[in-house]
């Protein structure tokens, strides 16, 4: 089958329509600012037989009507801004990657998956709630990685992609070779493995991976929407996966200044630039920058010197 994109909208009552994309029967509906964080893209999978929804974004409150008919939902990780629209559909059979579906079951749950210092914690799960309108799904399926989900004359298949969360999950649709890759977005920003549940490892091998998945479109849950040449995507995750290097070289620079500790470390700033600021960024850049320094250490090119970390000449 030929994959043709056609611009489609959603009529808005009180103002300008939600625009998106249709590629067959796989609708993505783009998010504000072309899904930009805290908002996202919303993917809707027709087969003849069953609807499937993956994830749901802020700008699924806005198009809730195009929801209505879900059959199922299927989560490609846990994050508050994936789940934003979740309240919409509390009785729609509700599949998360396993390593994640704690953080949906339960705040508790939720808690861990961030990881930050206690009151940081509290707060982002309270902004969770009330921003986010995260609603906690004690039923949520657990999948792993392989589980298929025919639509009829369509399947969703789960790749474990792991490394932004520990179940983040690409969903791929088949036969038609459509990649949900969701917060492997291909932004400027670059890799996010900040939470508890990240792993740069993880993320690392996760993006030698991403070439070989058998895709021929990519739709990523922000910024970038629908990749349709293989060229493009292949360039686009060369520029994404290099931001994890330009980190590691930034790191190693203000070490070969001078040996630091974690936290002098973290305060220079490595992840967000110094104008961006909120709560959780003093614990994201702590977890980012000791993950570097101990992949750093493990090819030799820094040590630990007690408190302090050192590059070796
Ligand atoms: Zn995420």
């Amino acid at each position: 089958m030929d994959l043709h994109a056609e611009r489609i909208e959603c009529a808005m009552p009180d103002g300008p329509p939600v625009s998106g994309m249709r590629l067959g029967p796989v609708e993505v509906f783009l998010g504000a600012q072309s899904g930009k964080f805290p908002d996202g893209n919303q993917v809707i999978v027709r087969g003849s037989d069953a609807m499937a929804v993956f994830d749901t974004p802020m700008v699924a409150n806005r198009i809730a009507t195009r929801l209505a008919d879900a059959d199922l939902v299927i989560l490609g990780h846990v994050h508050e801004d994936h789940a934003a629209g979740l309240h919409l559909l509390p009785h729609v059979p509700l599949h998360v990657p396993r390593a994640d579906v704690d953080a949906i079951r339960s705040l508790d749950g939720l808690r861990r998956h961030y990881g930050y210092s206690p009151g940081v914690v509290d707060a982002m799960v309270e902004r969770a709630r009330t921003d986010f309108h995260f609603v906690p799904r004690p039923d949520a399926l657990a999948y792993d990685d392989g589980a298929t989900w025919e639509l009829g004359g369509l399947r969703v298949r789960a790749i474990h992609m792991p490394g932004h969360t520990a179940g983040h999950s690409v969903l791929l649709i088949e036969p038609l070779g459509i990649a949900f890759i969701g917060d492997i977005d291909l932004s400027s920003f670059g890799p996010y493995y900040g939470d508890a549940c990240s792993d740069l490892g993880a993320f690392r091998r996760t993006l030698t991976r991403m070439l070989d998945l058998p895709a021929r479109a990519w739709i990523t849950s922000h910024h970038k929407g629908i990749v349709m040449e293989r060229a493009g995507f292949s360039a686009q995750l060369e520029r994404f996966a290099a931001v994890i290097e330009r980190r590691d070289e930034a790191l190693l620079a203000a070490l070969r200044e001078q040996p630091a500790t974690l936290e002098e470390l973290a305060a220079r700033r490595f992840v967000y630039p110094p104008s961006f600021n909120d709560l959780f960024v003093p614990d994201v850049e702590r977890r980012v920058a000791l993950q570097h320094l101990e992949a750093l250490i493990g090819s030799g090119r820094v040590e630990r010197r007690g408190a302090h970390y050192a590059a070796m000449a």
